[in-house]
């Protein structure tokens, strides 16, 4: 009976999968290899904050190295868009859907919050590094994990930034990419 409740409390604090992963990629180890395409348009504070998403991924302990590359035929497009009237400062498009085995995706940064447009006011660099590895982690299939504050993939900015200055994968989150690849 202790050990079920302990096993419980556990899960209920842990990563959250979308329940797809990308294809032709290992199980395990090191590590799955992903390529980016950084849209030509991005604003250069959105670009910067998607390089720093990037190699946060890459410096730490989850399967995976995110490459980037020109060709403009890459099924993953890294963008960014102005859009006044919705809540989110990041999201990310999966396709055919989030828990199928993927193809492409759009990966958008929303540059009314970051670009200092809004009434929260001021996205710093750090901000926007965690909005994009925070965007990157969906990529992988990670969903949120809004139980714990303190780690990536929580989907509040308050929270993961404002309040946990969280912009680096954690080991919850590194877990997370570690049972899909
Ligand atoms: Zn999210």
């Amino acid at each position: 009976m202790l050990l079920a409740v302990l096993i419980f409390s556990h899960n209920a604090f842990a990563y959250n999968l979308f329940g797809g992963r990308w294809p032709n990629q290992p199980h395990r180890g090191c590590c799955a290899q992903l390529s980016l395409y950084y849209s030509s348009g991005l604003k250069s504070y959105d670009k910067t904050g998607w390089q720093n998403g990037q190699n946060a991924w890459n410096a730490s302990s989850a399967n995976i190295v995110y490459l980037t590359t020109t060709d403009t035929s890459n099924p993953i497009y890294l963008q960014d868009g102005y859009y006044n009237n919705v809540s989110w400062d990041g999201v990310t498009y999966l396709y055919p859907c989030n828990s199928c085995t993927y193809s492409t995706a759009n990966v958008v940064m929303n540059w009314y919050f970051t670009g200092r447009y809004s009434s929260v006011g001021s996205y710093s660099t750090g901000e926007i590094q965690s909005v994009a590895a925070h965007e990157l982690g969906h990529l992988l299939g990670l969903a949120h994990n809004n139980l714990s504050s303190c780690v990536l993939m929580n989907g509040f900015t308050d929270q993961r930034w404002v309040q946990c200055q969280i912009k680096t994968p954690q080991s919850d989150d590194a877990n997370g990419v570690n049972a899909l690849y």
